[in-house]
């Protein structure tokens, strides 16, 4: 299965696409892990693309489709992408590259989700600076507050989880994001689901999702 996850920041994508990753034994690809991890290594990567994250801006276009179109080129099973595409230019570059090689996207999953559900997931989420792990205050809290369950490590507030930066993010979100799911509704690969649930019943909704959908291609 290969797979691509459209939804606002804080709809939960990075968690679903964990968990799908997992279930369907596939590779996942987060751009924004990996921009970060770039930017925390402060390799030349990193440093070219550490104010748009820091403002909560996109980083280009060219300089995306060149990191994660080579990332995708190494996978040889399926895969599901989380945060990429994210402009209709990526969108379609993905789309030529991807016919290329004889590997389309399958089905692409968007995510929605009421803004005000939306403003309390930021506020609630807690990442793990070392691992990364993410956690949520009300939905998927740690087993001990405040720290992360799988190294201890006091738990933080991401940088762009400020809310003068959630709000940049979702602004970009709305107007970089909304023509995908007409380019993808064309293609006829697009399937909506309701995210606002919690952790465990999105999960379930969204493999039961994808299966169906798998069902129905082959
Ligand atoms: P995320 O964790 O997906 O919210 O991404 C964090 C930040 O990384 C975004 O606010 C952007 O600055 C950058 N980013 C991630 N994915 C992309 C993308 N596909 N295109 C441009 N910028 C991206």
């Amino acid at each position: 299965m290969r797979l691509a996850l459209l939804g606002p920041p804080g709809a939960g994508k990075g968690t679903q696409a964990i968990r799908i990753a997992h279930r369907m034994k596939i590779a996942h690809l987060s751009s924004g892990d990996i921009l970060r991890s770039e930017k925390s290594a402060g390799t030349p990567l990193g440093l070219k693309i550490r104010d748009f994250i820091d403002r909560g801006k996109l980083v280009p276009d060219d300089l995306m489709i060149r990191v994660m179109e080579d990332r995708v080129a190494r996978i040889h099973g399926g895969f599901v992408l989380d945060g990429f595409p994210r402009t209709l230019v990526q969108a379609a570059d993905l789309a030529g590259f991807l016919d290329s090689i004889h590997k389309p996207l399958d089905l692409v999953v968007n995510f929605v989700l009421d803004e005000n559900v939306l403003s309390r997931r930021f506020e609630g989420r807690r990442v793990c600076p070392v691992c990364g792990s993410v956690y949520h205050l009300d939905t998927m809290p740690p087993e001990v507050p405040g720290l992360c369950d799988q190294d201890g490590q006091a738990l933080v507030t991401r940088p762009d989880d400020q809310p003068d930066v959630v709000r940049e993010r979702i602004k970009t979100y709305r107007l970089s994001v909304e023509p995908l799911v007409d380019f993808y509704k064309k293609r006829e690969i697009l399937v909506t689901l309701d995210a606002a649930g919690a952790p465990n019943d999105v999960t379930a909704a969204v493999v039961d999702l994808i299966r169906g959908n798998a069902g129905k291609k082959r």
